[in-house]
């Protein structure tokens, strides 16, 4: 088998949002979205919908659809789709821009599902098939008793976790947008125990200031009381760029540090991680390096007895988490979630959303080849931008 050709298609699209700058719900959003599509000699063809930075929610801009389109197909033009792990390490080689590179592994393992009819996660090896998510908030949902109260709400839906993202680049009192001031460290504190007294001692609570505390102290401080509250993770405290920060954080605190998550490099970065005692759990998400780059980091995780925690919702990250032991990956990140944003809503683009709660609190792996879309062709055609 061949690939022929890499394609792109932008289409308009909406879904609901919450504006982060002003902790308001926007609902029915218009936004863009690309499926990209590896086209072979055989008549398989494998898709993936999105490759912006929040994964599957968003499609592909303008730069990355030439880089994809251009130097990227000109590359792959000839090559056997099956050859994931060749094309893989020649896009690292080729420091082709991380999301490209993921969006080509995620197209390839897409195609290489439906060419042996199995979803993705049964051709990689089975682990499991249902995997316990958490509900991962928006930021800024509204001040610490807003927390609470949708804490409370999730748990009642079925929900075995929750995980904060706080206040940031916000002032929960005023409502505002804070530019240079990212972190609010009392209202953070006073969430985080106003979300366990809610919820009480039994639901797993993790908590992630996305790199906002821009001091060691200010980390310790907060990690402190997580530690009081029982949480179970903290994530990415601290800019991920300041690595020796992270080691010292880790050496001081017994709460679990899980990082990097937005550090570039994929696995070779995660791996670096490990060997300096930067944190305790390791993150990655199919963005950074398609599935193969993801099931690789779980696996030299899986090697050392570290978790490897998968960073973000979609189609792909559900694949890894099914072909990982929970020992590894223990929880899916079903979000970004808050009061008026209706997650659950189908894209109008796909007959269903890879992600529905059961009762229990997991979600079952897609049964449909490939990646598991059920694409609407009628609506996309319907809804191209043409460039
Ligand atoms: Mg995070």
């Amino acid at each position: 088998m061949k690939i022929t050709d890499i394609k792109v298609v932008s289409f308009r699209t909406h879904a609901d949002r919450w504006d982060i700058g002003h902790g308001v719900p926007l609902p029915r959003t218009e936004l863009m979205q690309t499926v990209a599509s590896v086209e072979t000699d055989e008549g398989v063809t494998g898709y993936y919908f999105g490759g912006g930075s929040h994964g599957d929610q968003e499609g592909l801009n303008v730069v990355d659809q030439a880089l994809l389109l251009g130097q990227v197909r000109s590359l792959v033009i000839g090559q056997d789709p099956l050859d994931r792990e060749m094309i893989w390490k020649w896009m690292w080689v080729g420091n082709i821009t991380e999301n490209v590179a993921s969006v080509v592994d995620l197209m390839l393992w897409d195609l290489a599902g439906r060419a042996a009819n199995l979803p993705v996660y049964k051709l990689m090896g089975g682990a499991r098939d249902r995997v316990k998510a958490y509900a991962s908030t928006y930021p800024n949902i509204g001040p610490p008793e807003v927390y609470a109260e949708h804490a409370l709400a999730c748990k009642r839906e079925g929900y075995l976790a929750y995980k904060i993202h706080p206040h940031y680049f916000w002032d929960p009192k005023t409502r505002q947008p804070t530019p240079g001031r990212p972190s609010n460290i009392a209202a953070d504190i006073r969430t985080c125990h106003l979300v366990r007294e809610a919820v009480g001692p039994d639901m797993v609570l993790m908590f992630d200031p996305w790199g906002t505390y821009h001091t060691l102290e200010e980390a310790i401080k907060v990690g402190r009381e997580l530690e009081k509250l029982d949480y179970y993770w903290y994530e990415h405290p601290m800019p991920e760029y300041r690595v020796e920060s992270y080691v010292r954080l880790a050496r001081e605190l017994s709460i679990p540090i899980l990082s990097p998550e937005i550090a570039g490099g994929g696995v070779f970065t995660r791996a670096e991680w490990i060997l300096r005692g930067a944190s305790d759990m390791s993150r990655i998400d199919v963005v950074r390096g398609g599935i193969t780059g993801a099931r690789k980091t779980a696996i030299v995780c899986e090697a050392y007895g570290l978790r490897c925690e998968i960073h973000m919702a979609g189609w792909g990250n559900l694949q890894v988490c099914g072909a990982t032991s929970e020992d590894t990956s223990e929880y899916y990140e079903k979000g970004l979630l808050a009061i008026g944003v209706d997650y659950d809503a189908p894209h109008p683009y796909l007959r269903q959303i890879c992600d529905r709660l059961d009762p229990d609190g997991t979600i079952a792996m897609p049964t449909a080849p490939g990646l598991g879309y059920e694409i609407v062709w009628d609506y996309i055609n319907d809804n191209v931008i043409t460039p």
